[in-house]
């Protein structure tokens, strides 16, 4: 297949193991990217230690290579990007679209739709203060690749959002489009639970001056109940013992045709012919799919 220049990245926080859900993001981001010729990377969003599980991210490593899922390039490590962040902290401040803010959580939800704290007039020192961004004219629409048109409430638009934490640690909103444009990448395939992230980021790719790449919200997988699988509530780490089987739950999962042959074949067997019928059309054009792998309940 000819590279296309498609860039597209999975991007895992090191907060737990790989379950099932991160399995199915990271293989369709493989799948969109490898079924373009294009390039898949690995960027580890270690940028909040107290969230962080010693070891996470050698496991998560691990668990891709397991599964074939190859990334191209050097692994990037948010942990390492301190100055490029704070570079671009200051190039927003420059831009007069930042103030700091020692308001907490409750104070700020307390503050009606459209206004802002008390801060923005008080030019407060850095000392104890988050860095917040203002909103000022925001998208509150956008297209998706797989959902189609996407629009926010716009009583759910806030008015700001912290790009540096009062504690001192940057913010994923920020981490995130300041490496995806640094990166090149061209799509961001994630996990729809990242969809209201989006309208955030679109604020800040403008606020850059840089044209936001597409994005594809793959659906989350919860449970029969409902439930979202994730590493806050413990959902069951993928295990490596049956590799074949983890790859053919996850393709059914993202609509591809099985047939009963494919669990005779090598994993890498499998990828080669999830590369080829990888198909947009076929995924679930949800945000949410039931895990109904027989017998599982996580
Ligand atoms: N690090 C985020 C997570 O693990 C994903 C970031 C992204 O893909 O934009 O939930």
């Amino acid at each position: 297949t000819p590279n296309n220049g498609y860039i597209g990245r999975f991007a895992p926080s090191p907060s737990g193991h790989l379950h099932f859900g991160s399995l199915v993001t990271a293989l369709g981001g493989f799948l969109q990217a490898k079924s373009q010729g294009g390039q898949w990377l690995l960027r580890i969003e270690d940028i909040d230690p107290p969230r962080e599980v010693i070891g996470a991210s050698d496991a998560i490593m691990r668990c891709l290579e397991a599964h074939h899922l190859f990334w191209d390039g050097e692994v990037v490590y948010q942990s390492n990007r301190s100055d490029l962040y704070n570079e671009k902290i200051q190039y927003l401040t420059d831009q007069g679209l930042t103030y700091h803010c020692r308001c907490s959580r409750a104070q700020l939800t307390s503050l009606k739709f459209g206004q802002l704290c008390g801060c923005i007039n008080q030019n407060l020192s850095s000392e104890n203060s988050a860095i917040r961004f203002r909103l000022h004219n925001f998208k509150q629409k956008f297209y998706d690749e797989l959902l189609g048109q996407v629009d926010f409430p716009k009583h759910d638009i806030p008015t700001q959002f912290a790009i540096k934490r009062k504690d001192g640690l940057f913010a994923y909103q920020l981490a995130v489009v300041v490496d995806d444009i640094q990166q090149g990448i061209t799509e961001v395939a994630r996990g729809a639970d990242l969809l209201d992230a989006t309208l955030l980021q679109f604020a800040l790719y403008q606020a850059f001056d840089c044209p936001a790449p597409k994005f594809l919200h793959l659906p989350v997988v919860v449970t029969e109940s409902g439930k979202k699988l994730s590493k806050q509530n413990h959902a069951r780490k993928v295990n490596t013992d049956d590799v074949c089987a983890n790859l053919i739950n996850a393709l059914g999962f993202l609509g591809l045709p099985l047939t009963k042959e494919l669990s005779r074949e090598s994993v890498q067997n499998i990828l080669n012919w999830a590369i080829d019928q990888w198909d947009l059309n076929k995924i679930p054009a949800k945000t949410e799919c039931i895990d109904n792998r027989i017998g599982q309940a996580d």
